[in-house]
Parts: structure tokens; sequence; C-alpha cells
């Protein structure tokens, strides 16, 4: 009754009271533009309808076609069975165990055409902090849309008609900017945590503000992200991180207070002083590739996001009497396996982030048949990328990078002139690990134990 009451208050719907009539937007009202649809996509929707069934674009490709952005990649919704829709394509191939769906296949473009989801029965199998397990099983399309996440991912669009369907009043949010979950906050979170990380990446990347009643409970629902398997907390980091917008959506996230102990990579990246200004300069990198359509490879900007936690450890085991090399070997092992608890940070993705650590004290050897033998490193550009961003952010010395970059692209004689330069760097104040300082430690071991160095983030 309260409950209620306070709902009506707030203007909450629950999804079992929304109208089940979707109100239908033509052509002039929606105003989508025809040619940043895939023309694939259409060809989908359309063999769909002339074998007799419904189906539409869906989720966020409609969301981005309102806001007259290009959807980077579109997704189907029909009444047809996944074993239909296979029948219909000549690559079409039905993906999942529990609910499937169809991946369907035009050159390099990958369609995703899923069968509309019924509502809960409210069988649905949950974990014990309301987490729902499986939940899988047909229905009908305002079934399915009840199910959605925000109101803005919620309608449909069918390009032979030029219609919109809207069960949720998407439309109106789009032209406020806002989002807002479907049905009662609380329990949407609770079903599935991963929506308030999605509410902070759609609003950093729509530039969209959170309606008032979705944002209430997401500082206190927070903690419940834990319960979340780590491997779909990782698909959802890489995209928040690849999302164009990656720097917003971190002050986003530490706005709505999701950051704190939530994820461990969070507390290193958005709260360690030292390394902020190189995470910035990584994260700004990454968002100027994504926008210019670039790859973003995922080993590197985790490798990126962690250093400072990497060199601080390097620093302390150095402090401690290790030899340089082992000790940035136990450091990278120590970051990697904090993380990987939280994040399961894929096994490929973690030797890739190794490789690129491990490299950085090799580019401070500049002498003899070295610098030749790093040109044949598998990893050398992505090392070079990583050299070149500690440049930039001050921690060595810019004229490093730029031997290097001599280097890479000279031929035989400037190589060798390179070589015989012996440009005398001032070592740097972090990691200092060239060949000189490393013989000094191996013959005076430090018999202290680890101590935090200027380099490190003691204040997070
Ligand atoms: P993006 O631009 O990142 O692809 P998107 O909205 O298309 O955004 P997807 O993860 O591709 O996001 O999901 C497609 C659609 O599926 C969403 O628009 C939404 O309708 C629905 N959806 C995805 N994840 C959830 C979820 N966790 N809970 C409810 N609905 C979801
Ligand atoms: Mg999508």
């Amino acid at each position: 009754m309260i409950k209620k009451l306070i709902r009506k208050i707030l203007g909450v719907r629950s999804a079992e009271q929304t109208p089940r009539e979707p109100v239908i937007l033509k052509a002039k009202e929606h105003g989508i533009d025809r040619s940043l649809v895939s023309p694939n996509a259409i060809r989908v929707t359309q063999t769909l309808q002339e074998a007799g069934f419904q189906a539409f674009i869906v989720g966020g490709a409609v969301r981005d076609l309102l806001t007259g952005v290009k959807p980077k990649d579109f997704d189907i919704a029909t009444n047809a069975t996944p074993e239909q829709v296979k029948r219909l394509f000549r690559r079409a191939f039905i993906i999942g165990r529990r609910f499937q769906i169809v991946h369907v296949m035009f050159g390099q473009e990958l369609l995703e055409v899923t069968t509309f989801r019924g509502a809960s029965n409210g069988q649905v199998q949950k974990d014990a902090h309301g987490r729902v397990l499986s939940d899988n099983h047909f229905g009908e399309q305002h079934e399915d849309a009840a199910r959605r996440d925000f109101t803005v991912n919620a309608m449909y669009y069918d390009p032979a008609s030029e219609t919109v369907l809207d069960y949720h009043n998407g439309i109106s949010d789009i032209r406020r900017k806002t989002l807002r979950i479907i049905g009662v906050p609380e329990a949407r979170f609770r079903e599935d945590p991963v929506r308030m990380l999605r509410v902070v990446r759609f609003a950093a990347k729509l530039q969209f503000s959170i309606d008032q009643s979705t944002r209430a409970p997401i500082a206190v629902m927070a903690p419940l992200i834990n319960n979340v398997p780590a491997a779909r907390l990782f698909d959802e980091m890489l995209k928040l991180l690849t999302s164009g917008h990656a720097m917003a959506c971190l002050q986003q996230l530490r706005s709505e207070g999701l950051h704190h102990g939530t994820l461990p990579l969070l507390d290193v990246v958005l709260e360690q002083p030292m390394g902020e200004k190189f995470v910035k300069l990584a994260l700004s990198n990454t968002d100027e590739r994504v926008r210019q359509g670039k790859t973003v490879s995922p080993s590197f900007l985790f490798a990126s996001l962690l250093w400072h936690q990497v060199l601080e450890k390097w620093e302390a085991y150095k402090a401690a009497g290790e030899f340089p090399i082992p000790a940035l070997h136990q450091a990278a092992d120590d970051v990697l396996m904090a993380q990987t608890d939280a994040l399961a940070i894929q096994r490929r993705i973690a030797s890739d982030m190794r490789d690129i650590w491990a490299m950085q004290p090799r580019f401070e050897k500049r002498a003899g048949k070295a610098p030749y033998k790093m040109l044949e490193h598998q990893r050398l550009r992505a090392g070079y990328d990583f050299l070149l961003l500690r440049c930039e952010s001050g921690e060595l010395d810019p004229a490093l990078g730029e031997w290097w970059t001599g280097f890479m692209h000279g031929d035989n004689a400037e190589r060798e002139r390179l070589i015989q330069q012996k440009l005398r760097l001032p070592a740097h104040s972090a990691g200092g690990a060239d060949a000189k300082s490393g013989a000094a430690r191996k013959r005076k071991p430090r018999k202290r134990g680890p101590r935090r160095t200027g380099t490190g983030n003691n204040e997070s």
C-alpha cells in the first residue's frame, strides 16, 4: 500500500501497469533518417515479414536512430522461433543454450535476431540476492518490451512501414534526454545489477540525465554488483571503456557511488593521484580511436589502467632487494591476480598485458644488439605505443620515445647513428630499470621490507 503510494507520488509505473498497446509513431513524427539504417537489417526484417512473421529493429539501434546517431550494430526482434529464423538465411547460426538467439551474417556484418521474450511467470530461478539466474521463454511483443531495461531501449522500428512502436513512453524520454528504467527500479536492479552500470554508460554516451527515481536506489544497491559473474562484469567494463566516452563514464560511475569497492579496477583507476594523468591520457586516446572508428585493443587498455599499480608494486619489490626484471614480473602477477577474481580478465588478454609491461624496461636498453632484438618482438607496436604514453604523461623523458620513433622508422645507417649517439637520458623517477641501475642493485640487495615510493598511489 505504502509502496504503491510512493510509486504514485514518484510517478513510477510497474511493467504490469504499463499499457499493452503501443503508441505508434509515423515517419514524420519520429523523423528517423533511413539512410542511417543498415541495408542488411532491412533485408532481415523484410525476409522475416515476407515469411509471415513480425520483425523489427529494436533496442539501442532504434534509440540511436531517434537521436540521429548511426547505430554501431542492429538487433532484430521477431515472433519467429530461432529455428524458423535460421531456415530463412544462408549464413545463420543459433547461439546460446538457455535462451537461443540467431546470428545472421552478411559479409562482415553480424545481426542478432532474438525471439520476443515472455514475461516472468513468477517461477524464475534467482540467487540469494534476488539476481535472476534464468528466466528464458518466448512471449508476446509487449512482454518483450517490458523486459527491456530502459524506456529508450524498448522501442521497435519497422523499416517497411517506417513506424516506431513505443510501449513505455520511450520517445518522450528521448526528447527529454532522460534514462528511465522500466518498472520498479529497485526490483529491476536487483534482478540484474549490471543495469546500474548500463545506465551510467548510456548517460555518459548519450549525455542524458538519469531520472530521479531510477537513480535514487543506485548508491544503496551498488554492492549487488559484487554478485555478478566476473566474466559478465568484464564484458560490461569493456563496453564502458570502449564506448567512446570512457572518461565521462568513469566520472559518472564515481558520481553515482558505483566505483567504490565494487570493482577493484575502478578503485585503482579513479583513486590514484599519481597515475591519474596517465589514465586520463590512455582513456582520451581510446575515446579518440573509437570516435575515428579505429579498433581498440582491450589488453592495451587494461594494461594502461593498471600500469601505475604495477609501477608501485615494482618499486616496492625492487626496494626490498629484488632484481628489476623479476620484480616487474612479480608486480604484474600481483596486480593481475587482484583483478582476476572480480573481473575475470581473460587469459589471453592478461598475457598480452604482461607482454606490454615486460617490454618496458627493455626500451631503456639502447646499446649493442638489444634494440635490434626489440624490433623483432611480436608486440613491439603495442609496447612502443605504451612507452609513448608514459613519455607523454611525464613519467619518462620524451627523448626516450623520440629515440625509439627514430630507431623504428630509420634505415640501418640511422639506427647505427642512434646507437652510437649514446644518448644519456636522466634516470626517470619511476621504474628506472636501465642496465646500470639493475646491475648496481644486483650487487647490493637491500634488506629492508617493501616501502612505498614517490610514484606510488599511497593515498588511494
Ligand atoms: P549499445 O549501443 O551499447 O549496443 P544497446 O542498448 O544496443 O546499446 P545491447 O547490450 O546491445 O545494448 O542490448 C540490446 C538491447 O537489449 C537493449 O537496448 C535492451 O533493450 C536489451 N537489454 C540489454 N541488456 C539488458 C539488460 N541487462 N536488462 C534488460 N534489457 C537489456
Ligand atoms: Mg546493441
